[in-house]
């Protein structure tokens, strides 16, 4: 009943506030509010404890992709947690789940990304790659191929190798100094920032900001360059068409590692397994996190080509590197049993094919012509809209308006949860979402 829920609602703000330090929060204005409790989910909708039923278009934080309270995912973490609750991998030991999930990983990588590396989230594979790429050219013998290259406005994490990495400037001012011998070029946000080239000169031009910095550096002190293939938490951002061809003739020019973030385009949210195989990138390394559990339990992985794995191989030394938690048997368990549901439910070809081009097709329809929106993209199951003043000159609203977060909280008392990244709002919503749902989000995102 409402006095029942509310004084559970009340209990819980309370406890929160005492205690809790939230994420990326400004938690003194928080605890003034009172944080929204959030109960139970089933399928692709939350509740929360007032008995509200939100339909949640994030996917929790881009990672409950096959839907809450899948019984598959329960029943592995249980059977898994009375066989064997945890073990380690460093102490020439392994178990069958560490090694199964290396496998199921391997059968739906792209190319020869064949070896895999355990980590417990997306930052901590992040991590992995800055030192995994940095420690492949030493054991080349060129040490001082040791600059990573990334993009402004990219999210690789929030350690301190993920924040050093990511073009996030809010996150840079915090916690300095960052990790030394990372440079940033810029993004390839064609909407915002390409003033009057076409798709295809701004893809070009993107690119070629890599060579330049390669070039300004010197390509013998360059690792490796990262990128997510679609930016996701800078607001859902899709290259232009030619972008990752250009770049990838770019660092095969200079043997430069290409490494792809997959930590929200991995596991099927572009209609293909990984981004990169949507936007036709070969990447000699990449992390992935999120739905490979379908959030269900921290697990993140670096999925290794031949090329950079071999040379671990045959090198006969330690690689000094790894975390207590590195293949965890119940996270692991939970993984290959989301890859076997995600397989068994033939969701890469449901979202490819017809759930992803319907969201895409829905959302021009239904906010295409709306005054605030003034471009959509997306592919599969991920999408951004930016919001703007006026359409036709692509002015933004100033500092005193957040327009973002009026739209964000309107969207959460019409019971739908979208996010807002900056004037940007962006949406991935389970994949396991039908038509019908999607026709619910398009309905709830309108103002
Ligand atoms: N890389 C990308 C592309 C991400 O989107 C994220 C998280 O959103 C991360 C890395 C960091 O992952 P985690 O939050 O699991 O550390």
């Amino acid at each position: 009943d409402n006095n029942n829920s509310s004084s559970i609602t009340a209990d819980v703000q309370a406890i929160d506030a005492d205690h809790h330090m939230h994420p990326f929060t400004n938690t003194g204005a928080l605890n003034k509010k009172g944080a929204r409790v959030i109960t139970k989910g089933e399928g692709v909708y939350l509740w929360d404890s007032e008995g509200n039923k939100i339909l949640d278009g994030m996917a929790g934080l881009w990672c409950v992709n096959m839907g809450y309270g899948r019984e598959e995912l329960i029943e592995a973490a249980n059977t898994q947690m009375k066989e064997l609750a945890y073990y380690n991998t460093f102490f020439q030991t392994t178990h069958a789940p560490a090694a199964q999930l290396a496998k199921e990983i391997a059968s739906v990588t792209p190319g020869d990304l064949n070896h895999i590396f355990f980590a417990n989230s997306g930052s901590e594979a992040i991590d992995t790659i800055i030192r995994m790429v940095r420690q492949y050219w030493c054991i080349q013998g060129k040490p001082y191929k040791s600059i990573l290259i990334s993009r402004e406005n990219s999210y690789h994490g929030s350690t301190v190798g993920g924040t050093s990495l990511g073009g996030m400037s809010g996150m840079h001012k915090q916690g300095a100094p960052l990790v030394p011998n990372i440079e940033r070029i810029r993004q390839p946000y064609w909407y915002g920032e390409a003033g009057d080239m076409t798709e295809e000169e701004f893809g070009v031009a993107c690119a070629k900001a890599l060579e330049d910095k390669i070039l300004e550096v010197g390509p013998d002190n360059v690792a490796a360059f990262v990128g997510e293939p679609i930016q996701g938490a800078g607001g859902v951002i899709v290259p232009p068409a030619n972008y990752w061809s250009e770049i990838q003739k770019i660092c095969d020019k200079y043997d430069i590692l290409l490494a792809a973030d997959e930590v929200i385009c991995g596991f099927g949210r572009t209609g293909s397994w990984f981004g990169s195989e949507t936007l036709g990138i070969k990447p000699d390394i990449m992390s992935m996190a999120k739905g490979l559990s379908s959030g269900y339990l921290p697990i993140a992985a670096v999925a290794i080509g031949d090329r950079i794995a071999n040379a671990f191989i045959e090198h006969d030394d330690d690689f000094n590197h790894g975390f207590t938690y590195s293949g965890h048997p119940v996270a692991a368990a939970v993984a290959i049993a989301n890859i076997q549901l995600m397989k068994k439910e033939n969701i890469i070809e449901q979202v490819g094919t017809d759930t992803g081009p319907y969201l895409q097709q829905k959302l021009r329809e239904t906010l295409g012509d709306h005054p605030l929106v003034g471009h959509i993209e997306g592919v599969g199951l991920v999408a951004g809209i930016a919001l703007v003043k006026d359409k036709n000159t692509k002015e933004l609203f100033g500092d005193d308006i957040d327009i973002g977060m009026i739209c964000r909280d309107h969207c959460f008392d019409n019971g739908l949860i979208m996010r807002a990244v900056g004037s940007r709002m962006v949406m991935s919503p389970p994949l396991v979402i039908s038509r019908a749902e999607i026709d619910e989000l398009c309905e709830k995102a309108r103002l």
